[in-house]
């Protein structure tokens, strides 16, 4: 009996050897980021206070492909890739679709997540120029967790603000940010200018990633030892995400299958620009009519019912203004289980490819996303994070749609994490307690109202 091909996992030598910058693919220039104070555009100079000088020029540079060092490429290996890419067959025949449907693993790392991708590279440049020591923000504790891990392995500090209501009730993953030698703090926290103003407004202020930012990027620029890591939205990021998609390349090439559409879910676009961009960059030349779909919670619409415009990074307004899709800065995120996708803007790179319409997005509710897990979890047998189920729900949706046309076209999905630390919004789920939030039309109008028009 021979088995139907079920996974690929490449060797170590097909591990790519560069990232893929779409900033070379783009079909316009992308927008400048801006200095709030003067609308004019922010040099590069002004971010090397906070980020890796690599890291800052790769922000802006056009440059195709990047050469990823080999103590990055080790790190890799070390922790797990190149990753498997494997074929949903149950979760087909569950939902009797022609479509083939395929995932990309990034959930079997030591911390369970896609971002340790560009938590080790970020850590590596800051290490090589000489930095000690690290901050950052983190909200469900992913990035937190993973920089951790990366900074471990790079031996520097870190200290990390995570927003205070997953820090009361996402305790494990503070834990292990702990484990792995991080400082955390519940962010609003009292270390901060920042963290104040928000502490005097509301002693028990649950916090915001907005804010947890904030307070990351005033501790950076208050100690002159210290620079600072952030884990989605920048360029730089997705460009070390793409190593998902490379493999990905691969291993559909070795199922003998083109992939007709690309579906991940969006916080700030990194995971699914890292599985995406590589595929994008055909369809930008264009060499492929792959259609690609971005994923995002009702409840955090940014790209569904926000608008494309220069808004802040942070809810602080410490950052410059940004060109991207937002549901403003100072919207207040639900208390959605999906933590990593409270945020209230996209990447630049990525809201631009949707304004233009090459990437299409959508967005379900949290209970239509943790049904679709469900269903994954009792057909593939692995527990996908609330945020990856977005990704679930995509794909089953198309899946859906190509067997009402009969269609037999090939998925691929990214799984962005493991759910093993989010059980709380599976047991909600269950338990049947789980509030749909539907998003506050008026409150994103006030949060877009109170960012000055950038024409
Ligand atoms: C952080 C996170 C996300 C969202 O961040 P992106 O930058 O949009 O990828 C999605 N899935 C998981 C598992 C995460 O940890």
């Amino acid at each position: 009996m021979s088995l139907t091909p079920l996974k690929s996992v490449l060797s170590i030598d097909e591990l790519p050897k560069s990232y893929y910058n779409i900033l070379h693919d783009l079909p316009a220039p992308l927008p400048p980021p801006l200095d709030p104070k003067t609308m004019q555009p922010v040099s590069p100079e002004a971010l090397l206070r906070l980020f890796a000088k690599e890291c800052v020029m790769q922000e802006v540079s056009t440059e195709e492909f990047i050469p990823i060092p080999e103590e990055v490429r080790e790190a890799y290996v070390r922790l797990g890739r190149p990753t498997t890419l494997q074929r949903a067959i149950r979760l087909e025949r569950a939902l009797k679709t022609p479509a083939r449907i395929y995932f990309k693993r990034e959930d079997l790392n030591p911390v369970g997540s896609h971002k340790p991708n560009t938590a080790v590279a970020q850590a590596y440049y800051h290490r090589k120029e000489g930095t000690t020591r690290l901050t950052t923000e983190t909200g469900a504790g992913q990035w937190g967790s993973a920089l951790a891990l990366a900074a471990s392995m790079f031996d520097i500090d870190l200290t990390v603000y995570m927003t205070r209501s997953s820090y009361l009730q996402k305790p494990y993953r503070k834990v292990l940010m702990e484990v792995y030698g991080a400082e955390v703090h519940a962010s609003p926290s009292q270390r901060t200018n920042v963290g104040r103003r928000f502490l005097e407004s509301d002693s028990n202020h649950p916090g915001s990633l907005g804010i947890a930012i904030s307070e990351a990027v005033e501790d950076c620029v208050t100690h002159d030892d210290t620079k600072y890591s952030l884990g989605s939205v920048l360029n730089h990021v997705l460009t070390h995400q793409s190593v998902v998609g490379q493999e990905a390349k691969l291993q559909m090439k070795e199922f003998d299958a083109d992939p007709d559409y690309l579906i991940g879910c969006i916080g700030g676009g990194s995971n699914y620009a890292g599985l995406a961009y590589p595929f994008l960059r055909e369809k930008l030349k264009g060499k492929s009519d792959a259609e690609f779909l971005a994923v995002e919670p009702r409840a955090v619409p940014s790209t569904t019912r926000g608008e494309y415009r220069y808004d802040f990074g942070d809810t602080g307004e410490m950052t410059p203004l940004v060109k991207m899709h937002t549901v403003g800065h100072t919207y207040q995120c639900p208390p959605i289980h999906a933590g990593g996708l409270r945020y209230h803007g996209k990447a630049p790179s990525l809201s631009l490819l949707i304004d233009k319409g090459f990437v299409r997005s959508t967005a379900y509710t949290q209970n239509e996303i943790m049904e679709a897990g469900l269903l994954f979890a009792r057909t593939e047998g692995i527990v996908p994070a609330p945020e990856s189920n977005h990704a679930v729900k995509g794909a089953i949706e198309v899946a859906l749609e190509c067997k009402r046309k009969n269609e037999n076209k090939v998925i691929l999905f990214n799984l962005s994490g493991h759910g093993l630390l989010d059980l709380k919004a599976y047991d909600d789920k269950l338990a049947d307690t789980l509030p749909d939030f539907e998003p506050d039309l008026s409150s994103i109008r006030g949060a877009l109202e109170s960012v000055p028009l950038v024409r």
